[in-house]
């Protein structure tokens, strides 16, 4: 999918802080220079409307603008930070979407209202989009969530017509039903046809004289509807779950569109996540670390009882297998968690700790008062590489 795309601000000829006006501007130029309905039959045409039509889907989504600003391309390949890898939803696919994402420039393109199937037989309806917020533990283990969205279901009263009840759409004479008008012109190169959506019916292929009372005549009443979605375990903040028919109906016994629900995982306050391992870090006292204790540290299975052995360094990592993420195609397998041990040093004190803290210094070989007995000849033993680092540029 990659190879030798071109960079979408390129291929809409704007500049990286073009605004919205701007991309909106741009890309209606192009969609209606290379518009397959103006250019029927030229492949070529074809790939430009693609082309721009993506590239303009990506930046003129904030967030989809940010992650191809940061990671180009790569933000919506598979497993790429944009990629929803889950159910088949890994890009773009210019069906049904189409209509949702330009509705507003191609209704001013076309003169108004969405093209539909007309005469043309069943079509699918378009995607809809939305987004769940889930907690960090939810994305882990999976879960249910209710989500509430308007959607449309076909007129009850006029049964998808838009027709007042006891009348019907009648055929459109402007294009006699087709939903298309093929203008012939006479230019420098000879005849040309163009095939444009017929701006009577604006593709449907039918006139409505008496508009139902309950839809206007669209011939969809929209309702507020709750919709049940099972986040699976393992799902990552940004991927999205693919509903089948719950998206926009479809026209003339088509399907209904489906309903990709992008999942927004929220922080944890202690866990990190990337892909299917956990990471997290882990405070230990000296003497803990110097002589060795059980410590207790939280998974997303709960807390687990830890022997730190005698002598742990700090920054010392420790891998608990199989305290991860579960895989998204099998959640019996599951990545690691890390644990990064960590001596804190202790801010406050008291006088006994301090004296014996004097009195352990005096038996591990008085490092208190050493610095300053030391000949600076002797200095050098213990010097680290940037000490030395430090000496080499001082000179
Ligand atoms: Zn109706
Ligand atoms: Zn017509």
């Amino acid at each position: 999918m990659a190879e030798n795309k071109r960079d979408y601000y390129e291929v809409l000829g704007v500049d990286k802080n073009a605004d919205e006006a701007a991309l909106k501007k741009a890309y209606r130029v192009l969609a209606k220079k290379y518009h397959p309905d103006m250019n029927p039959g030229d492949a070529e045409a074809e790939k430009k409307f693609k082309e721009a039509s993506e590239a303009y889907a990506v930046l003129s989504d904030p967030e989809k603008r940010r992650q191809y600003d940061q990671f180009g391309h790569a933000a919506f390949e598979q497993g790429g930070p944009g990629a929803g890898g889950f159910g088949g939803f890994g890009g773009f696919d210019f069906g049904g979407d189409m209509g949702d994402i330009f509705g507003d420039i191609f209704g001013d393109l076309f003169g108004g209202g969405r093209r539909r199937g007309g005469s043309q037989g069943p079509m699918q309806g378009a995607n809809l989009r939305t987004s769940v917020r889930v907690t960090f533990e939810e994305a882990i283990f999976g879960c249910e969530k209710e989500i509430e969205l308007n959607l449309k279901d076909e007129c009850t009263k006029c049964h998808g017509t838009g027709a007042k009840p006891g009348t019907s759409p009648e055929t459109c004479p402007k294009c006699g039903g087709k939903g298309q008008v093929v203008f012939t012109q006479q230019s420098l190169f000879g005849t040309v046809q163009n095939v444009q959506t017929c701006p009577d019916c604006h593709g449907t292929g039918k006139i409505i004289r008496d508009k139902c009372p309950d839809c206007g005549g669209t011939g969809y009443t929209s309702s507020r509807k709750k919709i049940k979605v099972t986040v699976p375990a393992g799902i990552d903040n940004g991927q999205s779950i693919r509903i089948r028919e719950k998206g926009e109906p479809g026209t003339n016994g088509g399907p209904r569109g489906d309903l990709l629900v992008e999942v927004v995982v929220g922080r944890h306050p202690i866990f990190q996540r990337q892909d299917m391992n956990i990471y997290s870090t882990v405070p230990m006292t000296y003497a803990q670390a110097a002589l060795g204790g059980d410590i207790r540290i939280s998974t997303v299975d709960g807390d687990i009882l830890y022997t730190v052995k005698p002598g742990t360094q700090t920054d010392t990592k420790v891998r608990f297998k199989g305290k991860g993420v579960p895989s998204l195609r099998n959640k019996n397998v599951r990545g690691d968690h890390y644990v990064t041990l960590v001596i804190e040093v202790p801010t406050k004190l008291n006088e006994a700790a301090k004296q014996a803290l004097r009195e352990f210094d005096q038996a591990t070989g008085n490092s208190l008062g050493q610095a300053a007995e030391k000949k600076p000849s002797e200095k050098g033993k213990k010097k680290g590489f940037m000490d030395k680092l430090k000496e080499t540029f001082e000179d």
